[in-house]
């Protein structure tokens, strides 16, 4: 199918709200990494986001252009054409973008789709977020109120943080004193402020102690009660249809209990980066260790064409990553929900 538009993508949220899934947003850096989603969503029969990293993005542009703009456009051509074939919706997504990225990334890649929508073409991306957790909440929501205003006039999604998500990403590392909790406080001013541009949708990351990377089972605290009383308190305030759709991050390496728990409260989104990159890895030292003298050439010998050619490796390890992609859909009780009817 293709590349869900807006009123699909919203459709999405809506059902995985109602019906108690969510959604796994897989980052992507490569073709094979964004065919490995494909082909773990369509055999999940689930729906699904692709997203992409500002150094995801900035990779998949070549190591001597590094231009982030530029790699997360060829990810998404490259997914709009394919995902044509796949039996499943996806949405497109870019992942953290930090105030003093959004020139280099987020704003050239809504303008593309501004001029994409001006010649009758569908959007490049389905949503952005805009991370300004590190900021004080009001110059956080000044920032995502004018972009959520651009964003509602071209039909996209805007995803923002308020709470910090600890541990590391992309190379930005969370202080060791950061805000790891959000408050119902943080989120009634969200709601005050977001929800005064009529007819926009928007994501909400709120944290309740989830953290970027794996870690051992024990180092994180995950408090998903806070989401429902988020809940509670912007439902109370402002009415049933200002209940949010939240956004897990961190979501590698959580226990199950409380990844159910967090979709109950909410969550149509969870975030997956790390599990993943590790199974498609996973298959990769698993060929080098098996082939070791096809791979390499050893003591004179020649190697084995077939071993160390990059489509032996890279094809075990987009079905590897399309396995973790499966299980993430299972994960999130999202099998066999897609919207998508033959
Ligand atoms: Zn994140």
């Amino acid at each position: 199918m293709p590349v869900a538009d807006y009123h699909k993508y919203c459709r999405m949220l809506e059902r995985a709200r109602e019906g108690r899934f969510a959604y796994p947003a897989i980052n992507v850096t490569s073709l094979t990494t964004a065919n490995a989603v494909l082909k773990g969503l369509a055999e999940s029969r689930s729906d699904g986001i692709i997203q992409v990293s500002t150094g995801g993005a900035a990779f998949a542009s070549g190591s001597l252009v590094k231009d982030m703009a530029l790699g997360a456009v060829s990810i998404a051509e490259h997914v709009h054409r394919v995902a044509e074939r796949y039996p499943v919706y996806v949405a497109l997504h870019t992942d953290h973008c930090q105030a003093d990225k959004l020139d280099q990334y987020v704003l050239p890649l809504v303008e593309e789709t501004e001029k994409r929508r001006a010649s009758g073409r569908p959007n490049l991306f389905s949503s952005h977020m805009f991370d300004g957790s590190a900021l004080p909440l009001k110059d956080n929501l000044d920032i995502s109120v004018k972009l959520l205003e651009r964003f509602q006039k071209n039909e996209l999604i805007l995803e923002i943080e308020a709470g910090v998500v600890g541990g590391e990403e992309d190379g930005v590392k969370a202080e060791a004193s950061a805000k790891l909790y959000t408050t119902p406080e943080d989120t009634l001013e969200v709601a005050r402020r977001l929800n005064a541009i009529k007819g926009a949708c928007y994501l909400l990351a709120a944290t309740f102690g989830n953290v970027h990377g794996v870690y051992k089972p024990g180092a994180v605290k995950l408090k998903p009660t806070i989401l429902r009383d988020c809940q509670e308190a912007v439902v109370k305030h402002y009415g049933e249809e200002a209940r949010f759709f939240l956004v897990f991050h961190g979501g590698s390496g959580s226990e199950l209990a409380d990844i159910h728990e967090a979709i109950d409260y909410g969550v149509v989104k969870m975030n997956v980066d790390t599990d993943t990159q590790y199974a498609f890895t996973r298959a990769i030292a698993h060929h080098m260790l098996k082939n070791y003298d096809g791979v390499l050439r050893v003591d004179g010998e020649v190697g084995n064409k077939k071993n160390y050619d990059p489509r032996s490796y890279l094809t075990s390890a987009e079905a590897s990553m399309a396995e973790r992609v499966k299980q993430a859909v299972r994960d999130l009780r999202g099998t066999g929900t897609t919207m998508f009817k033959t």
